[in-house]
């Protein structure tokens, strides 16, 4: 079996492996490929702007994880368009439907990304432009196949032409209307036909070849090849829509034995039923059973102490009895007593939740689910949901209580937080206590939570605004408590606080700690939200674009439980699509930025790894920037060279180097400004720039040169330049190599 995904980056383990093999078929498929354009794919993948393609690789994987298969999709936000960069299958295998379940993917994401078309290349079918037969042949089954989509090359235009004489085997542009019928309009087929080979042939086609292949779109509408291979009626244009990735589902098959009695203990098994049955009309889900992990991912999060309690004792409760705590070791926390009765008080928080027979087993089933959950999301899947009970968000590091034994969330968090940092938003009605005290001095995972004042509001103690972290933790935790009667929409104006901060944090995980209790009528909260409101919190929660794991905790109104998770979960999904289709990328305005010229030991690393990140020096230029930082720690201000670190919380976001130019009265250079891809597209260039302006200036500079190169990749770092007031001074022809330039900008400061 065959499951197709997106590969979003390299950062994932499991994803650079992936890609590894994606590489490997590159080479073995795609001759023509240089090993410098393989290499690159992951730098790509990270910094999808560099080229002003977005760059969207889906891979066919087998559940042993073989990759059969991938698609390079590119996609152009400005003119709208979809461009198909590379299909593949390994070994070049046609059969088995394999190329055709990811050409169905890819078609299904240009229309969630509102390109209405999607282009390609294809080596001719004629014999006389292809006399190698191997190759014809192939090529004639290519263009048989997309035919049956309609897709068909477009014809009367100079797209065919050689770029040097005595190129030959040219390929066809093919174009795909989609899901529409429409004619290819002229105009737009320029400026695509302009895009493709300005960005992807920047080094290959010069510029009289690309003013001379866009002038030959003549004809409006351009013109398609008739049908050559199957009957124009028998074309299905629709797009499957069962394509797009499904949100994993794991649910604790173990939450039923969980069942305490006692009157007024709303947190019972019918709430999982009642949520289940509402999902499983969505088709947005697909199932998968949890798996069992040890016990050790447990301990990174709770006192083992605590974790030996909590089984042992549930073990020594008789069947159908609960143990409940009844004293609290206010006074002495270093001293457990005892009497089980009187000990249970020394790990709870509270008097309503008991220990019973299952709760063990059915807690240690939920943590299973939610790593299972995590997995996934390590794999690659964009969306999980762990739907268990009992919920965890009020279990702290050694102690339970609030319906919850293990915190879920955290656990989980703390297992995807090896591979990057984690954002935790609690949305349930109640304070997200657990995951607070567990986080509370780390910088790597943020905690944020929406509740219930504590005034009114369990757990009464913790949920104040002006908890906000210790030590290195501070800054890390932001609690937005509410008044006892609220809406949807004042609910959403705290909620958009709550993801401002986590755009500002630039995790690469977010875990949403999902209570249903805001709902009107829950019988533990005070607010009224609607099952509308719960979609418009979905979808907003969707658009920070990022994987998302998402846990359930409380909501005890089994009524409308079902519905509100529904609709959650259908607004997380339009969301995110959006998000990731998003036209730009998201202009956050960015706070905490703190500069800094005096340079730390740690530099040179952390500059070699801001370097390499940015994808855009080569090596040898990564050992240069590291070697000016050695040189400055080593000589001081007499090397010559000055920087401006600019940090954000504690991170290396972007820098520029810059010195005075040996001669000259009073001209300075910059040689470097490098901003950190999660940092682009956020003003800190510009910051960055105006910045060494200021010290310039303040050591009476009057002058600053910058140096850049004249070819198509760097047509963003002189337009960046040029918007900061930078003046052309000087091109130095074929000063790189042939065709590629000096440029040289100066700017007076006076
Ligand atoms: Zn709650």
């Amino acid at each position: 079996m065959l499951r197709i995904r997106r590969i979003f980056d390299d950062v994932l383990p499991a994803n650079r492996e992936t890609l590894e093999q994606v590489k490997e078929i590159l080479r073995d498929r795609f001759s023509q490929v240089s090993e410098e354009e393989i290499e690159q794919l992951g730098a790509k993948l990270r910094n999808p702007f560099k080229q002003r393609f977005r760059p969207i690789l889906f891979v066919a994987k087998t559940l042993r994880s073989r990759v059969k298969g991938f698609a390079m999709l590119l996609h152009e936000p400005e003119i709208g368009f979809c461009f198909l960069d590379w299909i593949a299958t390994a070994g070049g295998r046609t059969g088995g439907g394999l190329g055709g379940a990811l050409y169905d993917r890819v078609r299904r994401e240009a229309v969630d990304l509102g390109a209405g078309e999607l282009f390609f290349e294809c080596l001719p079918d004629d014999a006389e432009k292809c006399p190698d037969e191997a190759l014809l042949k192939e090529n004639r089954a290519r263009l048989r196949f997309y035919e049956r989509y309609g897709a068909r090359p477009i014809v009367n235009t100079g797209y065919e032409l050689p770029v040097n004489p005595g190129d030959s085997c040219m390929p066809h542009l093919v174009y795909d209307a989609l899901d529409a019928v429409k004619p290819l309009r002229r105009a737009f087929a320029r400026k695509v036909v302009r895009a493709i080979l300005e960005r992807k042939y920047s080094g290959y086609c010069p510029a009289e070849y690309v003013e001379k292949v866009v002038a030959s779109f003549r004809e409006d509408p351009v013109a398609l090849r008739e049908f050559r291979y199957i009957k124009p009626q028998a074309v299905k244009t629709a797009v499957d829509d069962r394509s797009t990735e499904q949100i994993a589902l794991i649910v604790n098959d173990r939450h039923q034995i969980h069942h305490v009695h006692e009157r007024g203990y709303v947190e019972s098994p019918v709430r999982v039923r009642s949520i289940l049955a509402e999902l499983d009309k969505s088709g947005l889900f697909a199932r998968l059973k949890p798996r069992a992990f040890p016990d050790k991912n447990i301990h990174t999060v709770h006192d083992a102490d605590f974790v030996s309690y909590l089984q042992h004792a549930s073990e020594a409760v008789p069947e159908g009895k609960s143990l409940y705590p009844y004293v609290f070791p206010v006074r002495n926390k270093t001293r457990p007593p005892k009497e089980p009765s009187v000990l249970s008080g020394y790990y709870c928080i509270d008097t309503f939740t008991p220990i019973n027979r299952n709760a063990y087993p059915a807690a240690r089933r939920g943590v299973d689910c939610a790593l299972t959950a995590a997995r996934e999301i390590l794999d690659g899947r964009r969306m999980a949901y762990a739907l268990v009970r009992p919920p965890g968000h009020h279990a702290e590091r050694r102690v339970f209580g609030g319906f919850c034994y293990f915190n879920n969330n955290a656990i989980a968090a703390q297992y995807l937080c090896a591979y990057g940092k984690v954002a935790i938003l609690d949305i349930d009605y109640h304070h997200g206590n657990g995951q607070q005290e567990i986080f509370y001095r780390r910088p790597d995972v943020l905690t944020v939570s929406v509740h219930g004042h504590p005034k009114f509001a369990y757990p009464y103690f913790t949920g104040f605004e002006d908890e906000r972290g210790e030590g290195e933790g501070e800054g890390f935790n932001l609690n937005l408590p509410l008044p006892e009667n609220l809406d949807g929409e004042r609910y959403r104006k705290a909620l958009g606080k709550a993801l401002h901060r986590i755009e500002e944090f630039f995790p690469q995980f977010l875990v949403v700690a999902l209570g249903l209790d805001t709902a009107k009528g829950d019988p533990t909260g005070t607010w009224s939200l609607m099952a509308k409101d719960f979609e418009e919190n979905g979808r907003l929660i969707g658009t920070l674009g990022l994987p998302t794991l998402v846990v359930q905790e409380g909501g005890y109104r089994t009524r409308t439980l079902g519905q509100n998770a529904r609709n959650f979960f259908r607004g997380l999904v339009q969301g995110h699509l959006k998000a990731v289709g998003n036209r730009q990328e998201p202009k956050v305005r960015l706070h905490g930025v703190v500069f800094r010229c005096e340079l730390q030991p740690q530099d040179p690393e952390r500059i070699r790894r801001l370097a390499e990140i940015t994808g855009f020096f080569t090596a040898d230029e990564v050992e240069v920037a590291v070697e000016l930082v050695n040189e400055r720690l080593a000589k001081g201000a007499p090397s010559g060279y000055h920087f401006v670190m600019a940090e954000h919380y504690g991170r290396l976001a972007g820098y520029a180097c810059y010195g005075p130019i040996a001669c000259t009265a009073s001209g300075y250079d910059i040689y470097w400004i490098a901003v950190h891809p999660d940092y682009q597209g956020k003003g800190l260039g510009r910051r960055i720039l105006k910045e060494t302006e200021r010290l310039i200036r303040e050591s009476s500079g009057t002058r600053i040169y910058v140096e850049t190169s004249q070819r198509v990749q760097y047509a963003s770092t002189r337009a960046f330049y040029e918007d900061c007031g930078y003046r052309l001074e000087a091109v130095l022809a074929d000063f790189y190599a042939a065709g590629d330039g000096k440029v040289v900008y100066c700017k007076s400061l006076i």
